[in-house]
């Protein structure tokens, strides 16, 4: 396993999207587990391989407390929603951004495993949340998107004057 370098916004491959998989090897598993390990040291609850760079139409996530309940969702597909829920959210994409986003409270979700096997999950709370934002970025759609132009244009702003601070800061040691 190997950690992968998470691409930061406003990088352009954040914005494609995924293709199906249709070929369940090992190759996809060793991705799946590369994208845990990221997960776990980046300090997220979940990682979409878009945000790898990698084009597959796979997620990880890990909404436990012990951080011991990672799984995996191949080519996930949103087929029921209910009610509106807003909760804050950020994302290992763009750093030390959090803000409320309005989703749906309840999602039934239909993937396949690793292995290729189709199961479907009833999520609600925060794995509802987890599941919507990684489904998003698998469509080449960030959290950020979800808020007003207005809010989305100030955060924007604000968050690339503070990467180009970071920069400097790291080019001067
Ligand atoms: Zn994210």
């Amino acid at each position: 396993m190997a950690v992968r370098t998470v691409l930061l916004y406003p990088d352009p491959r954040l914005r494609l999207h995924a293709v199906e998989v249709t070929r369940f090897d090992a190759e996809l598993e060793r991705l799946a587990e590369d994208m845990i390990e990221t997960m776990y040291d980046q300090g997220g609850i979940g990682l979409a391989a878009t945000q790898i760079g990698a084009r597959e139409s796979l997620l990880v996530l890990d909404v436990s407390e012990d951080r011991h309940g990672s799984r995996t969702f191949v080519n996930p597909v949103i087929v029921a929603c209910e009610g509106r829920l807003t909760s804050e959210e950020g994302c290992l994409s763009i750093p030390d951004v959090r803000e409320r986003v309005e989703r749906s409270a309840r999602v039934k979700v239909a993937a396949r495993d690793v292995r290729g096997e189709p199961f479907t999950v009833e999520a609600e709370g925060l794995l509802a949340v987890c599941l919507q934002h990684e489904i998003d970025h698998l469509a080449g759609r960030l959290f950020i998107d979800r808020l007003s132009p207005l809010k989305r244009e100030r955060l924007r702003k604000h968050y690339l004057a503070s990467r180009r601070g970071a920069e400097r800061t790291a080019v001067q040691g």
